[in-house]
């Protein structure tokens, strides 16, 4: 549907590994001051100064994680780097540097690397990270990225999943649902194009969920808002494998329980209408559908004041004793046990 129809094919063959390299490097720069070598030399160096340094690793996988028949590779790209990052922002810490690996087969031109690269340029830039080296080697098989994303922080900075306490409040930030939404319009629109190669997608009702599923944006502007706010969250994780998971990672790892109230969930309007046309439960979506990237975390029932109204966070529940359970309030009351399903849950 989305494939490379670029008639212009360059052999990454012709090239050889250090001309690839050689080409890919010339578009980054160092913009940190933290970074003091970047791509070039057997290793990056980097400069702390007096803070801690926060590593976070990932892996994407053709086949696994993505598929090319609907994701252009500048958004793969760019969704490499951002998963990433967003590992490092549910640190509270600032991301200054990654790195990334790749491994590619001969199916790939040179302009495929290259739209790939320029979706990793625009998320760098986007998230204000230097990309200070990785590895370049063949695959037999898919496309394999790996990004290892740096970040820095002061020690009384960092927030760990450990750290809830009975009685916290639970904020989410954005709203959720919306990246596996896009992911089933997508899918649709991929069965539709199979049986009819010359059908146009329409995907004008669902430009959010599917921009939520292809370009997600890691939070780095949430580090500042608690700044600004002069709020240290208790615990924090970033929404990967969807809501009910993450949070049941929050209870276990702080030794506590949690009602998440229904009713609160933040789900945007093209989420619920899209629901509704699929036929799906939006409440499940919103739970167990994952990669929408945002941060999940707790904060002291003393602090409400200090986000009531914010548009960017939502209260969607509360801490409770570790015996009290996890629970789900629905809006009819009722309490339901929180499983911990992935996102690709939904599927069976
Ligand atoms: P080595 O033989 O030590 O692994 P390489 O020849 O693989 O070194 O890499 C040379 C330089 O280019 C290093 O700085 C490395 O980090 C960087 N590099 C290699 N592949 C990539 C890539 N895909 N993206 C960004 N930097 C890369
Ligand atoms: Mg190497």
């Amino acid at each position: 549907m989305l494939e490379n129809k670029d008639p212009q094919r360059t052999s990454i063959a012709q090239l050889g590994e250090f001309g690839l390299i050689d080409h890919l490097a010339k578009n980054f720069g160092i913009t940190q001051e933290s970074t003091l070598t970047g791509i070039g030399d057997d290793a990056a160096v980097i400069d702390p100064g007096d803070q801690k340094v926060v590593v976070s690793t990932d892996f994407l996988i053709e086949g696994v994680h993505f598929d090319l028949s609907y994701m252009p590779l500048k958004h793969l790209g760019f969704k490499a780097v951002s998963v990433n990052v967003s590992d490092i922002c549910a640190m509270n810490a600032r991301p200054t540097q990654v790195t990334v690996s790749i491994a590619v087969s001969n199916r790939f031109p040179l302009e495929a690397i290259e739209e790939l690269y320029a979706g990793i340029a625009l998320a760098a830039l986007a998230f204000k990270v230097d990309v200070v080296g990785g590895d370049t080697t063949s695959s037999t098989t898919g496309l394999i990225i790996s990004v290892t994303a740096i970040g820095l922080a002061k020690s009384e900075e960092i927030v760990y999943r450990n750290g809830a306490k009975e009685n916290d409040l639970i904020v989410v930030t954005g709203d959720i649902g919306a990246a596996y939404m896009g992911l089933q319009v997508l899918e649709r629109e991929k069965q539709v194009f199979l049986v009819n190669p010359n059908s146009q997608p329409d995907l004008d009702a669902y430009t959010y969920l599917i921009e939520r599923q292809l370009k997600p944006e890691a939070r780095t502007d949430v580090r500042t808002l608690f700044h600004a706010l002069e709020i240290k969250p208790t615990s924090m994780i970033d929404i990967s494998d969807g809501l009910s998971s993450e949070l049941l990672h929050l209870c276990k790892q702080s030794n506590t329980g949690c009602d998440l109230y229904e009713d609160k969930l933040p789900l945007d309007p093209q989420l619920i209408s899209t629901c509704e046309e699929f036929n799906i439960d939006a409440t499940t979506v919103a739970i167990n559908g994952g990669e929408d990237y945002e941060l999940l975390f707790t904060i002291p029932l003393e602090d409400f004041d200090k986000i009531k109204g914010n548009p960017n966070f939502t209260v969607i529940g509360h801490m409770t004793q570790a015996s009290a359970g996890s629970n789900l309030v629905t809006r009819a009351n009722t309490k339901i046990p929180l499983k911990a399903r992935g996102w690709n849950a939904l599927d069976e």
